[in-house]
């Protein structure tokens, strides 16, 4: 859906607040607090009223909506955006787009961001690549070079060819980090699992039994493909990761990296999904509230 789409067919808050209602309650609206579908609605307050506890909510009380005085329609412009921009985007475009302020627009992106996290995520099969990588810092290359550098943030992605991208914020590149990462992301099936020379892998897979399906490309020595042997399509998936930071959010802090890190993996996963728009808006609708405290926190 593209943003002309989104504003001809979402033009005002009550058509919004529709889809939002059948995005939450599939099977028919169910009161928030007790569960009961004895639900009546009433229409002067825009709110459902619950004849068992009596309790009154709106289809937004209690998500990632909740409390916020802008129109659904701002809003469905602001996920549009987002989502549809691959590389991201950042709260000063959002800012001028919508006319809003920028801390609006701001708590507007994490709120959204906060509801692009996946829900279920299946273990990684078939070949698995798994590389490091180093964002941030002074410096402007962001080589292997940089390791040690602790101005310098580790990204570990897995990826599986042809399958969805992982990405995680990781301490260190140690074998028991890689390990951790491995084990909760890769099915025990896996064919193969590829990555660099990185002393820690032949660690990490004799630590979770995988040493028999590991293959290693040695990137010093300057060989990038061996055959089958190689790392680029999760190296490809970094580096869209790092036009992002360079390109629209400029410097990102170490606090909010893992969720731009899960923003990015989770369109990525959904780059030939049609329903991307309305994925994002269900997530919204049933991913718990993100206040201002606890992201400023
Ligand atoms: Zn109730």
């Amino acid at each position: 859906m593209t943003l002309l789409d989104i504003q001809r067919l979402f033009d005002t808050d009550d058509k919004c607040r529709e889809v939002l209602v059948r995005l939450r309650w599939p099977h028919g609206v169910e009161c928030p607090r007790c569960k009961s579908k004895r639900i009546s609605w009433i229409a002067a307050n825009k709110q459902f009223d619950c004849a068992e506890c009596e309790y009154h909510f709106s289809v937004t009380a209690g998500t990632i909506f909740n409390d916020s005085h802008l129109p659904l329609t701002t809003w469905f412009t602001a996920v549009v955006l987002l989502v549809e921009a691959r590389k991201g985007m950042s709260a000063n475009q959002i800012k001028r787009t919508l006319g809003v302020s920028y801390k609006t627009a701001w708590y507007l992106c994490h709120r959204i961001r906060a509801a692009m996290q996946e829900t279920e995520q299946p273990m990684l099969d078939g070949t698995v690549e798994v590389d490091e990588t180093y964002i941030g810092g002074k410096q402007h290359t962001y080589s292997k070079a940089g390791y040690g550098d602790s101005n310098k943030q580790i990204v570990i992605g897995i990826r599986q060819r042809g399958g969805d991208l992982r990405f995680f914020h990781a301490q260190d590149v140690k074998s028991g980090t890689l390990a951790k990462f491995i084990r909760e992301n890769v099915s025990e099936d896996v064919d193969v699992i590829m990555t660099d020379e990185l002393n820690a892998y032949p660690t990490a897979m004799k630590s979770i039994a995988m040493t028999t399906k590991h293959q290693t490309i040695k990137h010093k020595a300057k060989v990038y493909v061996d055959g089958d042997i190689h790392t680029n399509t999760v190296e490809s998936a970094f580096s869209l990761l790092k036009r992002g930071i360079i390109g629209t959010w400029h410097r990102i802090s170490a606090k909010h990296l893992a969720a731009y890190l899960d923003e990015i993996s989770f369109r990525f996963n959904r780059r030939k999904n049609a329903n991307l728009f309305l994925d994002t808006l269900r997530h919204m609708v049933t991913a718990p509230v993100l206040t201002f405290e606890k992201l400023t926190a």
